[in-house]
């Protein structure tokens, strides 16, 4: 424990979205919620914050059961693996996550397991949850219920074809007796509708949530679109379900298992903080001085903001206090898919050794745009990376030739840009300030004060080539014996590109 004379330093928990165990992490993945936490945690680590991040796997998403099938492995076997390889990419990319978490590991299962039962249990202590029957569609010659993965049709919100229960296109999301043409994936059997009942937040709430939408999020647009959802759908929030494969329902019998909410994942996570530092779970008491910030994808628009504020109304806990944002990154115009092979996948890049993964993430910051969606070119990629390579050997070049010709001995032209706050961080604005350093005229600083600014602007974008880079300059060396990389061929590289279907 700090004494009490102690200043203490802000803390933070980072969680950003588990990803789902269907297959190995590709380009879209990184692009999103998992850069702009890792940029963020070292911007606010920097800035002398306490900050954890604690990420683990979607498990009880039934997108993982085709994929599984198609391995002809058991479903929770199959996650397992796929969870060791998403931990192995993110760690390739210098994604830094203190704890991942699978929840079908012997160390989590229980505690996964219970902390989102303990919600449901809350939940329905307090009154604010109610049990309502709905339709499901169900295939008469299987017998088997048609959700999730399984249910094709169209969005509801925007009439795109869509499947699961939440569009890519508008980021709508619906019950299965709402998607328009309804059909079972690989199917052409009838469809029928069976009634069951299960538990959901309140409609209307104790509070209009609107007001608090606003202040979770910056991002305008978003907001925008959870408000409206919010106010549509009335703050309704599935919590159990009769889907067979998911978190066993051990409070009562209404579902057969508890909805893998955002939310839930995100308490688990919390109690998982709560016991390493031996405090309380960040998100069950208001008075929490540790700060919680979720990063999603507008895929998870209202499972990262309307549906947090629903379910910690409903039950007594606390929400997030700021939730980042972010649309998608496209391959030639179409969405990245893991289930339609459609992408460029971080394992395939990371065996080429061609392109440093810093060099990675800085293209991804260089072309990032929070609310629009950005398409991923390869001639563009190369062309970045060349640039870059040729920029930062003129500048390492120039700074070791005009070395003892400078009569500095310090250097006060470098201020660092120590401003630095949460609301308007953004990967763009971090990536802009680092390009202007690096293509500016570095005769105007001495070695020292270059290398420190250079490490200064580069370090969040590019973890290990910033450093060491800066050590390279700090011992006047040339770039010939560096990291910086020679210059890349297209060609090279064509074969990460997969189109899908
Ligand atoms: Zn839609």
């Amino acid at each position: 424990m700090e004494k009490s004379t102690d200043i203490e330093c802000p803390k933070f928990l980072l969680l950003p979205m588990q990803p789902t165990p269907n297959g190995r992490l590709h380009l879209g993945h990184l692009s999103g919620p998992y850069l702009n936490c890792d940029v963020l945690g070292r911007l606010l680590k920097r800035s002398g914050a306490e900050v954890t991040t604690i990420c683990g796997a979607d498990v009880y998403e039934n997108w993982v059961i085709p994929p599984a099938d198609a391995a002809k492995l058991e479903v929770g076997d199959f996650c397992t693996k796929s969870s060791d390889q998403i931990e192995s990419d993110l760690a390739a990319f210098n994604i830094s996550i203190d704890t991942w978490i699978n929840p079908l590991s012997v160390e989590h299962t229980t505690g996964y397991n219970d902390a989102n039962n303990e919600l449901l249990r809350r939940g329905q202590k307090s009154g604010s949850l109610i049990l309502k029957e709905e339709k499901v569609p169900y295939n008469i010659s299987s017998g088997k219920l048609v959700s999730g993965v399984w249910l094709i049709g169209r969005c509801p919100g925007c009439g795109e074809s869509a499947s699961g229960n939440c569009c890519e296109s508008c980021g709508y999301h619906y019950q299965p007796d709402e998607i328009l043409d309804p059909k079972e994936r690989h199917s052409d059997s009838e469809l029928e509708w069976k009634f069951f009942k299960s538990w959901f937040t309140k409609p209307d709430g104790c509070h209009d949530i609107s007001l608090q939408i606003r202040d979770l999020c910056q991002q305008r647009s978003f907001c925008d679109l959870g408000i409206n959802y919010a106010k549509q759908k009335g703050q309704e929030i599935r919590l159990t379900s009769p889907e067979a494969w998911g978190i066993p329902n051990t409070v009562d019998g209404f579902g057969t298992t508890v909805s893998n909410t955002f939310y839930g994942y995100c308490y688990y996570c919390a109690e998982v903080y709560a016991q390493t530092f031996n405090c309380e779970n960040p998100l069950s008491q208001a008075s929490s001085n540790v700060r919680v910030i979720a990063f999603a994808g507008i895929d998870n628009l209202v499972a990262a903001i309307v549906a947090p504020l629903a379910i910690s109304g409903a039950v007594g806990t606390r929400p997030f206090d700021t939730v980042n944002l972010n649309k998608f990154l496209t391959l030639d115009g179409q969405k990245f898919s893991t289930s339609r092979k459609h992408g460029v996948w971080l394992s395939e890049l990371i065996e080429l050794e061609l392109v440093h993964p810093d060099e990675v993430r800085l293209y991804i910051a260089s072309i990032s745009n929070p609310e629009f969606e950005v398409d991923f070119n390869l001639k563009k990629f190369v062309e970045f990376i060349n640039v870059h390579r040729r920029t930062l050997k003129q500048r390492i070049n120039t700074i070791a030739a005009t070395e003892y010709k400078s009569n500095h001995t310090s250097c006060y032209r470098c201020k660092f840009d120590c401003d630095f706050s949460i609301a308007k961080f953004s990967l763009e604005s971090v990536f802009a300030n680092y390009w202007k350093f690096v293509t500016s005229d570095p005769t105007e600083h001495c070695r020292g004060s270059w290398a420190s600014t250079f490490l200064h602007q580069s370090e969040a974008l590019m973890p290990i080539l910033g450093p060491e880079i800066y050590q390279l300059v700090q011992a006047g060396g040339s770039p010939d014996q560096s990291v910086v990389g020679h210059k890349l061929l297209l060609n090279d590289l064509r074969t990460v590109i997969h189109h899908g279907c």
